[in-house]
């Protein structure tokens, strides 16, 4: 048996699977979780890889790791979408933070994952998550709250995710982080023409609202090229002009890809995608 995912019309790509685990029609999605001889378990939505157990620490370490060691004050912190939990497992190593947010449309992916996706999980229950189970799009434009830090761990910008590419969402993160204020979010990819067109759209939208908006990458085998991009965008610091070094290794936590070198090189664009921004 074979998963099957179509990177573009012409490129497929396969996982061989041993076992189908759970299906569920969600109110806003297909939600698929299958076991695999190669990338262990992993689950989709709407037939697109989220996460599995083999790389999924690539892209929650990087999505958090990178901002955390910039502003060490941060303490209250937005999740949108990160229904499979990786995001929030990461940022409760963090002792200093005190409120951490989880605002993820629909339900059925955090109960799918706590039962049959644990690996990502773990940080869920942690007495300062709260989630709100509603369109991260609607909260962000009422919420009356402050925060130091936003990460937007969202799909592609297709069916519910598609909001969270908008002006109006992201003006709207503006208008709810603090001074210090950073926002990073799953910017896509440079390489296929779907997700490039992404990118340069994001892009394009962030960089007209936030100072300081850069771009970084990392290698995530199992995403459309494995060549996958995170937008930082700040109202004051720096990503790499202020870093000191990788705080979560003063923690005394070990991390299975982000570290010092790769937190700066991380924002070493190659020419052709520096051209597309
Ligand atoms: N790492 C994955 C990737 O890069 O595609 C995404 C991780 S997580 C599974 C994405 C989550 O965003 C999903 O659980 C989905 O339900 C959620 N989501 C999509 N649109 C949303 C919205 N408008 N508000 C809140 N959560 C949303």
């Amino acid at each position: 048996m074979w998963f099957t995912e179509a990177w573009t019309p012409n490129i497929n790509f396969q996982v061989r699977i041993k076992e189908h685990i759970y299906s569920e029609k969600t109110p806003f999605q297909q939600l698929d979780v299958y076991d695999s001889y190669e990338l262990g378990r992993f689950f989709t939505l709407d037939g697109i890889m989220m996460a599995n157990e083999k790389d999924e620490f690539i892209y929650h370490e990087m999505m958090i790791h990178t901002p955390m060691s910039i502003n060490p004050q941060i303490k209250n912190v937005l999740v949108i979408g990160g229904g499979d939990g990786g995001s929030v497992r990461e940022l409760t190593k963090y002792s200093h933070i005190e409120t951490i947010e989880m605002v993820e449309i629909d339900e059925a992916v955090v109960r799918a994952c706590q039962k049959h996706f644990k690996i990502t999980t773990t940080g869920l229950d942690d007495s300062r998550v709260t989630l709100h189970f509603e369109d991260g799009l609607n909260y962000v434009k009422k919420t009356k709250k402050v925060y130091d830090l936003i990460i937007v761990d969202s799909t592609d910008p297709i069916g519910p995710g598609e909001g969270l590419f908008t002006q109006d969402f992201y003006l709207n993160c503006e208008r709810i982080l603090s001074d210090n204020g950073i926002l990073i979010n799953q910017h896509e990819s440079p390489y296929f023409e779907k997700e490039k067109m992404e990118m340069k759209r994001a892009h394009q939208k962030i960089k007209s609202i936030f100072k300081i908006a850069s771009v970084y990458q990392a290698f995530i085998p199992t995403y459309p090229s494995g060549h996958w991009l995170f937008g930082f965008a700040s109202k004051r610091y720096h990503p790499t002009r202020d870093f000191k070094g990788t705080y979560i290794h003063q923690l005394g936590y070990k991390t299975k890809y982000y570290n010092e070198e790769i937190h700066v090189a991380s924002f070493a664009l190659p020419n052709y995608v520096k051209e597309e921004l």
